[in-house]
């Protein structure tokens, strides 16, 4: 049980209070995006109607206060991550571009044919396609860290696959079909140990768990600002300065140049030589807020209270018949994922739905995993902050119908 009172939470998410055919809104797909406190409305709604400018070129106040605000949250983010300088946080527009800028630019730099590239199966499609993308333009080779029937990362078979040909590797934090914590910091070194770089998929981890890049010594950190109570389109590259210096450009553009001529560009140092264009400025100043907020509940109990909801939710769902949880790791987030005999998620859906429940249905962007376990897809319920053991045992009835209704 926790301390936090979620009632009152509840109050500060205008969302929350609707009803969606008929009944009071039951959301469960925070794991796809969560939903967000009045106060990052707010944030966005003062920004637009008190300082939106663009930033950083800008010679007046309004320009002044909105560049303040940007880097006021790049700040934000350094603490957030704890990482040791704010160079290391680059602005992104998520997760996906987060991984996409490491593998187009340190990537193309620095692997060569033959080179190999690790990742697990438990990966999102936007940490599978772009180091495919890498492995056929380059010639390298990517190999695939195998997971157990409770979907689990199998770290003999990891290790197997180290080498010194292994130049990157990328695993997902926590998965976002299972609910999986992986033991990112072992990973983190035995992949040091031959030298490899690390970037660690954090999309799902940092809105439930303490998140310390220097203590697991991540090379690269990603994330998605909208999985944080945070805005849509923005994120963050946590990268280590050294390497992020040495890696060249993304995009090319304005802001990520010193001097432009016709016959030769410089580049700007970093973060900025990773943020070409103008940036989401509303989204980057609004994040803050979001961060804020979590920290004004706390993280620790903030986890607290979802682990509550997976335990509670575990044992509720166990006692329906034909239901089969898929990833039943030691350690996870409150993200269930489940099949029911004889019927097909997308049904369990649309029933849900006809109940005000908001849940997630398919294969989650993780097509490869759901190959794994032999299934098309799970109905998937992930909880967040605002949610309530009430709001579970409403899914056990609107499983129970789904159930009568469908066999
Ligand atoms: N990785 C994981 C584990 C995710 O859950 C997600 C979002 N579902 C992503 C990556 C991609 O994040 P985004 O769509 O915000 O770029």
């Amino acid at each position: 049980e926790t301390t936090l009172d979620i009632q009152q939470i509840r109050q500060d998410f205008p969302i929350l209070h609707q009803e969606i055919n008929g009944r009071p809104l039951v959301y469960f797909d925070n794991a796809a995006t969560n939903q967000k406190p009045l106060a990052v409305i707010n944030a966005l709604t003062q920004y637009y109607e008190g300082y939106n400018a663009n930033i950083h070129r800008g010679i007046h106040h309004l320009a002044e206060q909105a560049t303040a605000a940007f880097e006021a949250s790049r700040r934000a983010f350094q603490e957030f991550l704890n990482a040791k300088h704010w160079q290391e946080i680059i602005f992104t527009y998520g997760t996906t571009d987060g991984i996409n800028l490491v593998a187009q630019t340190y990537g193309r730099q620095f692997l060569k044919e033959g080179d190999e590239i690790i990742i697990s199966t438990m990966e999102h499609h936007s940490n599978i396609v772009p180091w495919q993308m890498l492995c056929e333009e380059k010639g390298c080779i990517l190999k695939v860290i195998p997971v157990n029937d409770e979907g689990e990362l199998l770290l003999d078979e990891y290790e197997k696959l180290l080498s010194e040909r292994t130049k990157i590797v990328s695993c997902v934090h926590v998965s976002n079909s299972l609910g999986t914590i992986n033991p990112v910091k072992t990973i983190i070194d035995k992949a040091h140990e031959v030298g490899a770089v690390v970037l660690i998929d954090g999309a799902q981890a940092s809105s439930h768990l303490e998140i310390d890049v220097q203590a697991l010594d991540a090379d690269f950190y990603v994330l998605s600002a909208h999985k944080l109570y945070g805005p849509t389109g923005m994120g963050v590259l946590y990268g280590k300065k050294d390497i992020l210096d040495a890696m060249p450009p993304y995009r090319g553009g304005g802001e990520m140049i010193k001097e432009v001529t016709f016959a030769k560009t410089t580049y700007n140092d970093i973060p900025y030589k990773f943020e070409a264009g103008t940036p989401n400025i509303a989204d980057v100043v609004a994040v803050k807020t979001a961060l804020e907020y979590m920290a004004g509940l706390g993280k620790e109990n903030i986890a607290a209270h979802e682990n509550d909801l997976l335990q509670y939710a575990t044992e509720q769902l166990s006692e329906l018949d034909g239901l089969r949880i898929i990833g039943q790791a030691k350690h996870k987030i409150g993200v269930i994922s489940f099949v029911l005999d004889g019927i097909h998620h997308q049904d369990t859906g649309v029933i849900l739905d006809q109940q005000g429940i908001a849940v997630r249905t398919g294969h989650h962007c993780t097509q490869p995993l759901m190959q794994r376990f032999g299934i098309a897809g799970t109905t998937r319920a992930s909880f967040a902050v605002y949610n309530t053991r009430d709001e579970i045992d409403r899914l056990v009835v609107g499983l129970r119908r789904v159930q009568k209704m469908m066999l």
